[in-house]
């Protein structure tokens, strides 16, 4: 499988460490909002790479962190009058509720960045240790000027580095490479935690590397994430584990284009944004609205309309019809299976199309070609149940890795407290807390509700 590597600018031969098994660190969100559908772009996109590494038979161990303090979160929160933790579990709950509704395969470990404090401070002294950081004022700083392949990621002109700037922002300008902070002295009224340097909070940077380092090792094989992310976020997050460990961190960098709308980029602080649940209040499906996430190449902008809206509807209901026709078909012809050379030679090239650096394009193409030809063959009346079955199987295949190729069953609407016990159950599993994770799907039942586990996380039925 060849994938574009951020690092090398280049398509690359993707070679996991061990053979068969991957790492693979996506970022998540910072959790003081809703997140909005073009965030949903970046961790649809990585739920597509993980589901087609997983069908070319990689045994993915997918970590995905929650930002849970940062500058954003203290402000917010403050201004609610919520503690951090209040504040920060309601916009949780609600992305794994989202996450869900688009069928986003649950990541194996959720780590908490306020759950992982004494790593990030340990990193920090292991910084400091090898003489890359500087204090000031009970904050610690980041010299970039100590680490010779700062800006290699972004591509940043190392005459740029300007030496003894620095900033104690979380996110800053893009032309502005300054030292950054590391640990961040309390200010009146923040939350804070004890540390060598006094009270204080992480910056944002140290969370990913600390989180990711503790779940994948200090060598890794895959980071992602939109790639607004890659400077600084991961330009930093490089400077600090390879800082600290002398190791190279990640092998394989990838960062997806962003979703725009009216040619801008869709975030929070242009207000031109949507939340899933936006969306399916006006009555889309949720997935018609991952269909649209994952069928735009990742490196490309993603352009999302009505125009792009109607499109997709259009083509889904395309590859549903050509399986209905044939299902009825099914129920009473037999004969030869003509198509099924036909259907081979499309999932060859489908899957094919997808190792070629995730075209999506060219997969979905394949898919539509042979939807095209299975109508033709129905209207000739060559179809027979056979071919209905190797379509069928095809689309099934197909789909492990969309995952919208197949009409999808409405998942049953529990109320918000249901799918509050189902998250805390899932955290207690994830703690390998059994009792606590019992106790809870026993509440659940008690609410009239059964858990099922599947492949895509959880879902909730009402009990019989
Ligand atoms: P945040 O919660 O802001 O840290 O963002 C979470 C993820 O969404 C990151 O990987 C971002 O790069 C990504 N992201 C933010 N806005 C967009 C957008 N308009 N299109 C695609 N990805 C985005
Ligand atoms: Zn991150």
């Amino acid at each position: 499988m060849r994938l574009y590597n951020s690092l090398t600018r280049t398509v690359e031969e993707f070679r996991p460490r061990e053979p068969g098994r991957v790492g693979l660190y996506t970022c998540g969100p910072t959790v003081h909002d809703f997140a909005h559908i073009g965030n949903f772009r970046a961790y649809a996109w990585e739920d597509l790479l993980r589901r087609h590494l997983e069908a070319r038979g990689l045994a993915v161990h997918h970590v995905m962190n929650i930002t849970d303090v940062e500058d954003k979160i203290i402000r917010k929160a403050a201004a609610a009058g919520a503690s951090l933790r209040e504040y920060t579990d309601r916009y949780t709950a609600a992305f794994f509720e989202d996450a869900r509704a688009l069928r986003l395969l649950p990541a194996h470990v959720y780590p908490r960045a306020t759950e992982h404090i004494p790593e990030m401070i340990e990193l920090v002294r292991r910084l400091e240790a090898a003489g890359h950081t500087y204090r000031s004022e009970g904050s610690v700083y980041y010299r970039i000027g100590s680490f010779p392949g700062y800006g290699r990621l972004s591509g940043l002109d190392p005459d740029s580095l300007r030496a003894g700037a620095r900033v104690d922002a979380d996110e800053y300008e893009k032309d502005d490479p300054s030292d950054f902070v590391l640990w961040k002295a309390q200010k009146p009224g923040e939350p804070a935690w004890d540390s060598p340097w006094g009270p204080g909070r992480p910056g944002w940077h140290i969370e990913c590397s600390a989180m990711a380092m503790k779940y994948l090792g200090e060598s890794f094989d895959l980071h992602t994430g939109g790639v607004d992310n890659k400077f600084p976020h991961h330009e930093n997050e490089i400077a600090q584990s390879e800082g600290a460990t002398g190791q190279p961190f990640v092998r394989h960098w990838m960062h997806c284009s962003h979703l725009i709308v009216n040619g801008e980029k869709m975030s929070k602080s242009l207000g031109n944004f949507y939340t899933l649940r936006d969306l399916l209040e006006r009555g889309h499906e949720p997935r018609l609205i991952r269909y649209l996430l994952v069928g735009t190449h990742y490196r490309n902008q993603l352009d999302f309309s009505e125009k792009a809206l109607e499109q997709g509807r259009a083509e889904l209901s395309r590859v549903d019809n050509a399986a209905e026709r044939l299902a009825r078909l099914a129920t009473v012809e037999r004969g030869e299976a003509r198509l099924a050379p036909r259907v081979e030679a499309a999932r060859e090239a489908f899957f094919a199309a997808l190792d070629d650096d995730l075209n999506v394009s060219g997969a979905m193409g394949e898919a539509f070609q042979l939807v095209r030809d299975v109508n033709a063959a129905v209207d000739r009346g060559e179809a027979s149940r056979e071919d209905a079955a190797a379509f069928e199987a095809f689309l099934a295949d197909a789909d492990r890795v969309f995952g919208v190729l197949r009409p999808w069953q409405p998942v049953e609407a529990a109320p918000a407290e249901v799918l509050a016990l189902l998250d805390a159950r899932q955290a207690a599993r994830a703690a390998k807390n059994w009792a606590e994770s019992d106790r809870l799907r026993d509440a659940i039942l008690a609410a009239g509700f059964v858990i099922e586990d599947t492949r895509e996380g959880p879902q909730l039925k009402r009990r019989a």
